[in-house]
């Protein structure tokens, strides 16, 4: 995951001083850019999120006593877990109710992005029953290693996005810019 760090300096300034200094086709296209890259670490992280929870679900499976999830080739009416594994990725409903964000869902766009896909996947989630627990373990440990840069770099992409947003919506009220440039 080289690059994808908690830094958004290459999309621009995330102070409102130096945005400040801007002009406005730069502020709404570092804002463009910032909810671009949004989306893109949105999907990717629910994506790790949903395996690294089913990854903790089995191993505390285990860990009770219950055994192993079935290999693949199993019914899929014995193979619990597994059988659910299309609900649990399944985009989940918000969980905190009541924001009126825009919400995008779409696979990412970015060739750097697009290229974590595979990644993503390529887990040992397709069988879990093939797996001990230590290698289970491991997996988990990477995923949450990824899931923590994306979110890192996350912060960072909505600060700068947040910070252009304030910085045209004060144009706005203070009457240096028109409507029709707020909503654009
Ligand atoms: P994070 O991405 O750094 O988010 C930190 C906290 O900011 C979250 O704490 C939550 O209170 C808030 N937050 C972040 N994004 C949003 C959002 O889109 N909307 C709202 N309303 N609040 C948001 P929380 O929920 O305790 O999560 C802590 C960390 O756990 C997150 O750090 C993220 O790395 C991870 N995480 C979040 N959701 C899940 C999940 O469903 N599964 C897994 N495995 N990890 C998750
Ligand atoms: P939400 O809280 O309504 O956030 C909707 C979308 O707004 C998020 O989509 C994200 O793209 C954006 N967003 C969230 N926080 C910020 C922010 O601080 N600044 C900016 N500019 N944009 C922000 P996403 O990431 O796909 O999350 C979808 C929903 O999943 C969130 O809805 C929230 O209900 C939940 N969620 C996501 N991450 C977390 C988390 O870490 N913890 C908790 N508790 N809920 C989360
Ligand atoms: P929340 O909406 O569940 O957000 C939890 C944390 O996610 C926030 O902690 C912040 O770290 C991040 N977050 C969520 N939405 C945004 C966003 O639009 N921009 C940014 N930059 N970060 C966001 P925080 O700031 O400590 O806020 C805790 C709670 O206080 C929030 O929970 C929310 O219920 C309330 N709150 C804070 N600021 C505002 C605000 O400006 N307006 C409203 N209506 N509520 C706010």
């Amino acid at each position: 995951m080289g690059g994808v760090g908690p830094d958004a300096a290459d999309l621009g300034p995330d102070d409102p001083a130096e945005l400040r200094r801007l002009p406005l086709d730069r502020l709404r296209a570092i804002r463009a850019a910032a909810r671009e890259e949004e989306a893109d670490l949105s999907y990717l992280r629910r994506m790790l999120q949903g395996r690294i929870d089913i990854l903790r679900a089995e191993l505390t499976r285990r860990r009770d006593g219950e055994p192993p999830a079935p290999p693949r080739d199993a019914a899929p009416e014995e193979d619990d877990l597994v059988g659910r594994l299309s609900e649990i990725l399944r985009d989940a409903p918000p969980r905190v109710r009541g924001s009126a964000r825009h919400l995008t869902v779409r696979a990412p766009r970015a060739r750097r992005y697009r290229e974590l896909v595979p990644v993503v996947m390529a887990s040992e989630l397709t069988d879990l029953g093939a797996h001990d627990d230590a290698e289970l373990a491991d997996a988990r440990a990477r995923l949450v290693g990824y899931e923590q840069q994306l979110s890192g770099r996350r912060h960072a992409v909505q600060r700068v996005a947040d910070a252009a947003s304030s910085e045209i919506a004060r144009r706005y009220r203070e009457g240096e810019a028109s409507v029709d440039d707020l909503l654009e």
